[in-house]
Formats: C-alpha cells, sequence, structure tokens
C-alpha cells in the first residue's frame, strides 16, 4: 500500500491552467511525486505519494560517484470517454527489472511499479494539458542512496515517480527529422549497457547529439561499436525502414540496443497487418544505395516520447541522401494512427494494450 501525503499547498487552479497552457517538453511538473526506499535486508519500505520537493542527498550518495541510476519513460493518456489510460505498463515494469538486474540494483515488484505510477497519476489528473495530445509523462527512477564510496553495488536505493505535463516531443507539424551519422562515437557494445535504460547511457551520448545539432540537424543515429558499420539506433529512440515491396525492417536486439516497447509494438502491428517485418542488420552503406534506388521509401524512428516520427534526411561524412519524399510517408502515417488510435482507446487492441486507470 502507498501511503498518501498530499501537497499541504498545490499549485492554484489558475497558475496551474498557465502552465498546461504551452508546456512544452520536460519543464512543467505536477504537485506531487512517489519516494520509495530500499535498505538491504529490509527489502522495499516507507511507499509514499508525497508534495513534489528537492531531495536531500549526502554528498557521498553513490549514485553521485558511479551513476548506480535507471529509469522509465512512459505516457498516461487521456481516455476518449475522460478516462485515463496507460499503455503496456508491465512491460515498462518487466524493462525496469531488467535494467536493474545489469545494473546490479534491487529489482522492485511489477505491481508496486504499476501501483506507483497509477497513484501518481491519480492525484495529479489535474495536470493533463488541455490540448489535443496533452499527456502526462511519467518518470519512475531508481538510484543508489547509500553514502559509500567503496566500490561495489551499493545497499541503499530510492524508487521515485516523477510527472511532466507536455504536449508534442518535436517542433510542431510534426516535419520528418534530419539525422547525423556519428562515425567517430559510438553508444554502446556488446556486453555493455546498451540494452539498460540507465543515464549513463545518455550521458555517453550526449557529445554526438550536441554534434548533430550543431551541424543542423535533429537526432543523432549510432552506428555498431565493432564495425563501425550497421545502423543502431537514436540517442533515445529505435529506428524502422521501409520498404518499396512494403516490407519492414529494424536492428535487432542484441545487448547493445534498447528494447523499444514501441519497437515491439509496431512490429506486431505491422506482423497483424500482414507485412514482412525483419529484426535484420543494416549498414550504412546499404542504407544510401536503398535511398537512392528507390528501395528504401520511408524510414521514421519511434519511442514513448516521440511516438513515430519520420526521418527525411540522413548526413553523414561519408555523404548525405534523402529517404523518399524527405517527408512523412504513407505506411509511417498508417503505423501511427494506429498505435495513437490503441493509445488513446479509440481503435481496436486486440492485444490488450491500453491499461485503464481506476
Ligand atoms: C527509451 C528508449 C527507447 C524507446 O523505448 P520505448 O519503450 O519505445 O519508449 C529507445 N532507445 C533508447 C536508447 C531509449 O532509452
Amino acid at each position: 500500500m502507498i501511503a498518501s501525503v498530499p501537497h499541504p499547498h498545490p499549485t492554484p487552479a489558475d497558475a496551474r491552467a498557465r502552465l498546461i497552457a504551452n508546456p512544452g517538453f520536460g519543464t512543467v511538473f505536477t504537485d506531487h511525486m512517489i519516494d520509495i526506499r530500499y535498505t538491504e535486508g529490509k527489502g522495499w519500505h516507507d511507499e509514499r505519494l508525497v508534495a513534489r520537493a528537492p531531495l536531500t542527498l549526502d554528498p557521498a550518495a553513490a549514485v553521485l560517484h558511479y551513476a548506480q541510476e535507471i529509469f522509465e519513460g512512459m505516457k498516461a493518456y487521456r481516455l476518449a470517454d475522460g478516462g485515463f489510460g496507460l499503455f503496456r505498463p508491465d512491460a515498462n515494469a518487466a524493462r525496469f527489472n531488467q535494467s536493474a538486474q545489469r545494473m546490479a540494483m534491487p529489482a522492485l515488484p511489477e505491481d508496486l511499479f504499476v501501483e506507483a505510477v497509477e497513484t501518481l497519476v491519480r492525484a495529479d489528473a489535474a495536470w493533463f494539458p488541455p490540448m489535443d495530445g496533452g499527456v502526462l509523462y511519467l518518470r519512475p527512477f531508481m538510484f543508489a542512496s547509500e553514502a559509500f564510496l567503496g566500490v561495489r553495488p551499493a545497499r541503499e536505493y530510492r524508487f521515485m515517480v516523477i510527472a511532466s505535463a507536455v504536449g508534442a516531443y518535436f517542433k510542431a507539424g510534426g516535419g520528418a527529422l534530419s539525422l547525423w551519422v556519428s562515425e567517430h562515437y559510438t553508444r554502446a557494445a556488446r556486453g555493455g549497457t546498451g540494452a539498460a535504460k540507465c543515464g549513463g547511457n545518455y550521458a555517453g551520448s550526449l557529445i554526438a547529439q550536441a554534434e548533430a545539432i550543431e551541424k543542423g540537424h535533429d537526432q543523432v543515429v549510432f552506428l555498431d561499436a565493432v564495425e563501425n558499420r550497421w545502423i543502431e539506433e537514436l540517442g533515445g529512440m529505435n529506428i524502422f525502414f521501409v520498404f518499396a515491396d512494403g516490407s519492414l525492417q529494424t536492428p535487432p536486439l542484441g545487448g547493445t540496443i534498447l528494447p523499444g516497447i514501441t519497437r515491439d509494438a509496431l512490429m506486431t502491428l505491422a506482423h497483424d497487418a500482414g507485412m514482412t517485418v525483419r529484426e535484420a542488420p543494416y549498414a550504412l552503406d546499404q542504407w544510401r544505395a536503398d535511398a537512392h534506388s528507390g528501395k528504401l521509401v520511408e524510414c521514421f524512428a519511434c519511442g514513448t516520447a516521440a511516438v513515430v516520427t519520420p526521418i527525411g534526411k540522413v548526413a553523414a561524412e561519408s555523404g548525405d541522401f534523402t529517404i523518399g519524399a524527405g517527408a512523412l510517408g504513407q505506411l509511417t502515417q498508417k503505423l501511427r494512427q494506429q498505435l495513437v488510435g490503441i493509445q488513446h482507446g479509440v481503435a481496436p487492441d486486440p492485444h490488450n494494450w491500453l491499461h485503464r486507470i481506476r
């Protein structure tokens, strides 16, 4: 049971309305947060919903030195009937524990993870932005809070969930992305932490993302660390290729790619629609050749934050190219509509992915 200690002075309704009118991404936070503690020998304890507030941490907290930290990214959707829903929260809970295992952190019971997220959404439901597609972006995370500088897995952790009111992740209009291929920095190597959703992967990717922005692009795409040849994924999104023969391809998981829940859902939807779906390596050279020959007709990136976003242009030191018409393609649009329809409770949901918050 999560104990509830409601905010003594919640944001007044008029101030909240101003904040959520045009929230952007990741800057407008709700009134509450979930805070749960773990102590070795005792397990998870002191499960609470409390007023959102800065943390007090010992400067020796292990997370600040050895980066034992993992997170999840989820959205709560406003449903057509006025209720609220989550998309496959059980999959986020399971992935959270896979990340925890890789980072030598304790597992969190999956039902406690889902209860925590639901409790926060119920407490802060007034923070849903009013515009179409406005959602609460949920950020469950866990970090090592033990004050200890020795190098070993910590013995104390905190699990928290915060929520942010968000409009659209990418610039309005949903225009196609321009990608920069990083032929210098890599994101993950076999045996490393590429499949874990940990802050350290992001820290290592920021310089490449900054390089992409500096060169006038939106996002970076990483190549494999061994041959510097095979497409892996973006800094925080998976990637798909659509061919003229109607087939769909995405790089295979294998420890270096984050197993996206959006990626999995889109493969399932495409398969349901009778498409051929391949999880197979795809080389940068082949990508460029197929874009030039017309064999490749669409490309898109996907993830919880960006949903499904078309990729129009690719730039690399070894040469730039355009994909299809450089804009949103037919299949990309169809998959996006179907996914968003399920998430908002307006499209058939044959796999029971929508989880209603009661
Ligand atoms: C979270 C994440 C994704 C997308 O995962 P979803 O479950 O679809 O949101 C893809 N790549 C990386 C590196 C990520 O951290």
